[in-house]
């Protein structure tokens, strides 16, 4: 038996997204519509009822993980998800270039983004190989626009400090200061200022840099760190069921928490976390990958990054693509007499609000194992009146209980 879980990031919706109908309820989807007649429904809360997920929480319950107790912070995905190798000691941040000036106060922030920096950001990168601090080792990679992935090694570190940036403009940057009175933070705070002092000196003079402020850009000048985490410790979820996955997403972070989980990653061309994702390509990947593995998962950003914006038409539009490019795909090409689906998002982000809220998610299981509900469509109206019910995180587990691999319990 072989599984198959797709998240569409930020899925689910409200009635005050399109008059009256969430964006999922009112896109054309024929082929999720077939899946839901075949299959069951129910409502998911991806970590628990009236838990406010973030998307890194949210995947590690879905996978069947308790993120009170494993989550430490969301820079390690971000390392992860960038190819970086992290080792128990290290601490991970979430990284991004920035626009300052000096003042007497200290550097004063002119743009969070440094101008939303779309070029030039590998010679930036190249330039920060010259972070140097003593007793640590420090390794930067830029990722999509301005941000990027940071990790520092060194001994005795710890994840309880807080981050540099002041997020409003015209203030100066924070001085990371331990958040936790415990060995190590005093001295991972002190090699993070001194990294972020020395990125701004590194970075400043920079021709590409000289070369914005003549163009009127700003430049990308300094480097800020938040998330500090350091590696979790998960048990993969081949040693705990027995099932060997691999991960296909654009997101850095979707595979970096996946990679944590233990999952391979199977890069696909085109994907790029983005409503402009290669969702054909995505598609095809999950069938060849399937050829090697016992499960894949599958993550699409679109969904989400529409939400955030607050475009319902986009979000929509995002999720035909996906019934029309993948879930056909799917239908026409699974062997369904051995293949379990599971289909869901990692939580809501309703138009209106435009960022991640606490209801309940919509889920689809289809699969010989799966018994029939009466839902015809997908969508959340019709999902709450499933035969799943309501039920909280644990998906993949389900998913491949379905497929006969989960361990039993006691005897
Ligand atoms: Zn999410
Ligand atoms: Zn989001």
């Amino acid at each position: 038996m072989k599984g198959i879980f797709v998240i569409a990031d930020g899925l689910g919706g409200r009635p005050t997204d399109l008059n009256g109908n969430t964006c999922l309820e009112a896109a054309e989807t024929p082929y999720l519509d077939a899946l839901a007649t075949r299959g069951a429904l129910g409502l998911v809360d991806p970590i628990g009822p009236g838990i406010r997920p973030g998307s890194d929480t949210a995947h590690l319950s879905l996978l069947g993980y308790d993120p009170f107790k494993v989550y430490t912070g969301r820079g390690v995905f971000e390392c992860l998800g960038m190819g970086m190798d992290v080792q128990a000691g290290d601490i991970c941040f979430r990284a991004n270039f920035a626009s300052v000036e000096s003042s007497a106060e200290g550097l004063r922030l002119l743009d969070r983004r440094a101008g939303r920096i779309s070029e030039g950001q590998n010679e930036l990168e190249d330039a920060l190989r010259a972070l140097s601090v003593p007793g640590a080792e420090i390794e930067f990679l830029a990722s999509t626009q301005h941000r990027g992935a940071l990790r520092i090694r060194g001994e005795g570190l710890s994840r309880f400090i807080g981050e540099t940036d002041p997020h409003e403009v015209g203030t100066v940057l924070l001085a990371s200061r331990p958040t936790q009175d415990v060995p190590g933070a005093d001295k991972t705070a002190d090699i993070v200022n001194q990294m972020t002092q020395q990125s701004f000196e590194i970075l400043r003079d920079l021709p590409l840099n000289k070369k914005r402020v003549a163009a009127g850009q700003l430049p990308a000048n300094v480097l800020l760190v938040r998330g500090a985490a350091n590696c979790p410790v998960l048990p993969s979820i081949e040693s705990v069921i027995g099932a060997r996955g691999a991960v296909i997403a654009g997101g850095a972070l979707y595979r970096g928490v996946a990679e944590a989980c233990g999952m391979d990653y199977i890069p696909v061309q085109g994907a790029t976390g983005g409503l402009d994702t290669n969702i054909k390509a995505k598609a095809a990947a999950i069938l060849k990958t399937l050829e090697d593995y016992d499960y894949v998962f599958c993550h699409l950003k679109g969904t989400d990054n529409a939400g955030h914006d607050k475009n319902a038409a986009d979000k929509k539009a995002f999720i035909e693509r996906m019934d029309s490019e993948l879930f056909k795909v799917l239908i026409e090409r699974v062997d369904w007499g051995r293949t379990h689906l599971a289909f869901t998002g990692d939580h809501c982000t309703p138009i209106d609000y435009g960022d991640h809220t606490v209801d309940p998610v919509p889920v689809l299981f289809v699969g010989p194992n799966i018994p029939r509900d009466p839902g015809t469509t997908f969508g959340e109206r019709v999902a709450g009146q499933g035969g799943l019910g309501r039920f909280s995180g644990r998906v993949l587990p389900m998913l491949l209980g379905y497929c006969n691999w989960a361990p039993k319990f006691g005897s």
